[in-house]
């Protein structure tokens, strides 16, 4: 009696699609597939996809699973992105996990079992790491899965902002450098961790509570953090990396941009994208900041820097400053990345521009594609560009991103993953935006979850029972 597919084929051919194919063709009686991957002709190994010309069905689906371009996520990541989707897109798991761990955040982060459990499921699939060896490794697996890189945040930020009522002056002053110390030690350690060309996610509220309020109340950097971000900023030119400012809550926002802009025109000069601002396309304001902000960096004759994003704080921002309906938030978003990329083309002499189209929203990121191949055709110029993701979500649509489409003219796309180091605690905060925004998109979860489960369904079974299974 033949032996089942499983107790024949180890879990290590499983590990990913590159191993799987030989296994399925010679299940399906493909012939010609040896043991041995093949070797071009210059002694390298060939990429199964490179040898896909064949226009059996089987061979057609195999292609239509490589879309996704799961194929060469490794088995465990694999396994566990479908562990996590299938949680955050429980509502009722969600909502009583983030109560529980905001109310129990100490006791829980300091507890053995719950660092255990964590650190191999939530902690593993959005962070990456506590210690350099952890994150290299990490912005490793990324580069090897063909992302340019990531944008590197350090995780640290505030949840709340506790007055010291009983404290003197000088204890205050010196409790606000402790904090700003340690933010400006872990972004100094995250730009030397990124290296050249590489991005740096920044959190301004990261640099303590201090830090927070004259953000909320809309003052200048005070002379500690002004200081903090003179070496920031110093550093990143030096090191050759990119300074991404995340956006935040809407009541600190107005600050967050002036400090931001105050930083392009001091660095962004000669050609140079060393600092981006965050523009969350859910404010209906978001549309004439953009546009005073360009108008502000070609007066200032400086580049603009730009992530764009629909924004993640809807469940704490003040609703009637947030579109009205989703699709008004769609269309803020896809007319801001579309002026954007196209605004060279009717004015040449504008100031530069570097985007960072920060989605996870599959229509917005065909519709730039699209608009970049139709450029691409007409010889235009195209405007300097990467596409970002959160690292653990939409891998399906970052992987595909990086696959070389032979139908389509030569674009060398930039993907990177957005991804954020520290210590459980520190990272704890950001983790619960994560479930809470996953559960939201319900939608988008459910595509995301499908393409999961095709993937490790075509790695496990005969490609004509796994068809019937989908
Ligand atoms: C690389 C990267 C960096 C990011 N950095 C930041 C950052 O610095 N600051 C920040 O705030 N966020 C940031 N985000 C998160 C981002 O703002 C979104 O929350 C998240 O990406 C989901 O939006 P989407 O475009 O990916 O997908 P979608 O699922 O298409 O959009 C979901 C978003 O649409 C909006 N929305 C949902 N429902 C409604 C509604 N009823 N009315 C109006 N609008 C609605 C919300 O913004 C929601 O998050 C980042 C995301 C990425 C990928």
């Amino acid at each position: 009696m033949a032996k089942p597919f499983l107790a024949r084929h180890t879990w290590r051919q499983l590990a990913c699609r590159k191993t799987t194919t030989p296994i399925i063709r010679r299940r399906q009686g493909i012939h010609n597939v040896s043991k041995q991957p093949r070797r071009s002709m210059t002694g390298t190994t060939l990429n199964p996809r490179q040898e896909d010309s064949s226009s059996e069905p089987q061979e057609q689906e195999q292609l239509r699973h490589r879309r996704h371009g799961l194929g060469k996520l490794p088995l465990v990541p694999l396994l566990r992105s479908i562990l996590m989707q299938t949680l955050m897109s429980q509502v009722y798991v969600v909502d009583t996990a983030s109560a529980l761990i905001k109310r129990n955040m100490k006791l829980l982060t300091g507890n053995t079992l719950f660092k255990c459990v964590g650190n191999k499921t939530f902690y593993a699939q959005f962070c990456a790491g506590e210690t350099e060896s952890e994150i290299q490794r990490t912005l490793a697996n990324l580069r090897s899965l063909g992302y340019k890189g990531a944008i590197l945040t350090y995780a640290k930020e505030v949840e709340e902002t506790r007055t010291m009522h009983n404290s003197s002056v000088a204890q205050t002053q010196a409790s606000h450098q402790a904090h700003v110390d340690e933010w400006l030690k872990g972004t100094l350690r995250t730009i030397q961790y990124t290296g050249a060309g590489g991005f740096v996610g920044i959190k301004y509220t990261g640099a303590g509570p201090e830090c927070v309020r004259l953000l909320g109340s809309g003052s200048k950097p005070d002379g500690v953090i002004a200081n903090a971000l003179d070496q920031i900023c110093a550093t990143a030119e030096k090191h050759g990396a990119r300074l991404l400012v995340d956006a935040e809550h809407h009541v600190q926002q107005k600050a967050i941009d002036s400090w931001t802009l105050e930083l392009m025109k001091r660095c962004n000069r000669d050609g140079k994208l060393v600092v981006y601002n965050t523009y969350q396309m859910y404010l209906k304001e978001s549309t004439a900041i953009l546009d005073a902000h360009l108008q502000f960096a070609e007066e200032n004759g400086f580049n603009l820097g730009i992530k764009l994003v629909r924004g993640a704080y809807i469940g704490s921002d003040p609703r009637q400053l947030i579109h009205d309906t989703k699709e008004s938030t769609d269309n803020a978003y896809d007319t801001a990345a579309r002026m954007l990329a196209t605004r060279h083309v009717e004015n040449p002499s504008c100031t530069k521009i570097g985007l960072v189209l920060a989605t996870h929203n599959a229509e917005s990121i065909k519709k730039m594609r699209d608009l970049r191949q139709q450029q691409l055709r007409s010889g235009l110029r195209l405007t300097d560009l990467v596409y970002a993701q959160l690292m653990g979500m939409a891998d399906e649509l970052s992987l595909s991103l990086t696959e070389k489409r032979s139908d389509l003219p030569e674009e060398d796309i930039q993907v990177v993953k957005y991804v954020v180091w520290g210590s459980m605690k520190e990272c704890m905060m950001y983790l619960l935006r994560r479930a809470e925004e996953n559960r939201d998109a319900v939608g988008r979860t459910r595509e995301a979850q499908r393409a999961l489960w095709q993937e490790l369904w075509g790695r496990i079974l005969p490609n004509n029972v796994s068809k019937t299974i989908r």
